[in-house]
């Protein structure tokens, strides 16, 4: 199956054809003329597919969302979550069942819209707790089911509520890997659970146990935030799991004092433990001395228009304008670097073999050999793509366009 993507821009530079075998990109050429590419140049057989001198960037990776608790498409409702996260998961808690549409249906309709918006490649966590049960789970494996032809998706069994303050939590979050849950997460070990030892005991032991990677929310601030940190470091270390660990949010790390944050992310590189910030405000990631140390980052969304927050809108793109916004950038090559973080940094995210970003000024993912997960966006160059987010796109998964102009295919 060969396609060939006709007059596009890769990372905004010189106009090219690039064409796709198998789902991989081949070759990358010059862009050819009308004429030559209705005659002999195609192969035959082969799908062309019109760029009209638009930017060909890798898709983006979600690599932090709540598919299980979104609202898109639905009414807009108040915001009703008392602050904290204890407070904000019992607000999700009253009123998740009682949505207007079923957690598949939710979960289905927003992943759409993601991939219409040029996401192909997802990490999102699904709430198992004792309230829940494996309802959301089941509710999110439904909506990957439905994509996919469209998407790769991983689902994290995730204890929202932690693991300790209610009898039988634990248990939930191990029957969802035995049904098959991808990654195993965790959450604030100290200011939720308020026994950061026991807490990552179980879900590194979970890890371990199903042979699967960690990834722990840690809205943890200061040296709350490191001291935890670093009880990850040592389960990660004296476990092996290089590589397959993802630290989330990191608020913490915009606390520390400079030789302490230094020395913290020499440590991640030195075990390659990853990070994924959803580009919140106040608390950036360190994104130019992340990339600098070699540590993967990847962006995500979190939870969009649901019982914890009126923000988020299916759309990666909006969110690596807030990642660059957020992250007070201006240079074209640091706003470039977002979508670097956006695209091919989330993918190092979830495969640690992947390419990774070697410095903010890398731009891999469109060479042959590398997989055909793609998006067409408009713009003069890619930072002018970021700052307009025009609606004319059309994204390939698997080397197969799945979505063009905000519609599945
Ligand atoms: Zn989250």
């Amino acid at each position: 199956m060969t396609v060939i993507l006709r007059n596009v821009r890769p990372w905004g530079e010189a106009a090219s054809d690039v064409q796709i075998d198998d789902g991989v990109i081949t070759a990358l050429t010059p862009a050819t003329s009308d004429a030559v590419i209705a005659g002999e140049a195609a192969p035959t057989g082969a799908v062309v597919v019109e760029g009209n001198g638009r930017i060909l960037l890798p898709s983006f990776s979600d690599v932090h969302v709540h598919l299980d608790s979104n609202r898109i498409g639905l009414p807009f409702r108040p915001h009703t979550g008392a602050p904290g996260v204890w407070g904000m998961m019992l607000n999700d808690r009253k009123n998740w069942r009682d949505t207007e549409a079923s957690v598949a249906d939710r979960a289905t309709a927003c992943l759409g819209a993601m991939i219409e918006r040029g996401t192909t490649r997802v990490r999102t966590y699904a709430q198992v707790d004792v309230d829940a049960g494996l309802e959301r789970f089941e509710g999110v494996l439904a909506a990957r089911e439905a994509h996919r032809n469209r998407a790769d998706v991983e689902v994290i069994a995730f204890p929202q509520a932690g693991l300790l303050r209610e009898a039988g939590s634990a248990d939930v979050l191990e029957e969802a890997l035995k049904l098959g849950a991808d990654v195993v997460g965790g959450i604030d070990p100290c200011s939720l659970d308020r026994d950061p030892v026991k807490h990552l005991d179980i879900v590194f032991g979970l890890a371990e146990k199903y042979g699967v990677p960690l990834d722990i929310h840690l809205h943890e601030p200061d040296q709350l935030g490191l001291f935890s940190a670093q009880l990850i470091l040592e389960r990660t270390k004296a476990l092996g799991m290089q590589g397959l660990v993802t630290i989330s949010h990191g608020y913490g790390l915009a606390d520390l004092p400079a030789a302490q944050l230094q020395e913290l992310i020499d440590e991640f590189a030195a075990l390659d433990i990853s990070m994924a910030t959803i580009a919140p405000a106040g608390q950036p990631l360190p994104l130019q001395q992340l990339a600098a140390a070699g540590v993967r980052v990847g962006l995500g969304q979190d939870g969009q228009r649901d019982y914890w927050s009126p923000y988020g809108n299916a759309d990666m793109l909006d969110r690596t304008w807030q990642l660059a916004f957020t992250s007070r950038f201006r240079a074209d090559e640091l706003i470039e670097h977002c979508v670097a973080v956006a695209t091919v940094g989330g993918a190092s995210v979830l495969n640690p073999q992947a390419p990774r970003l070697a410095s903010v000024a890398d731009r891999p993912g469109l060479n042959a050999g590398d997989p055909a997960e793609l998006v067409l966006v408009e713009g003069d160059t890619v930072t002018a793509a970021v700052m307009d987010r025009l609606p004319g796109r059309t994204v390939l998964h698997r080397g197969q366009v799945v979505a063009d102009g905000l519609e599945l295919v």
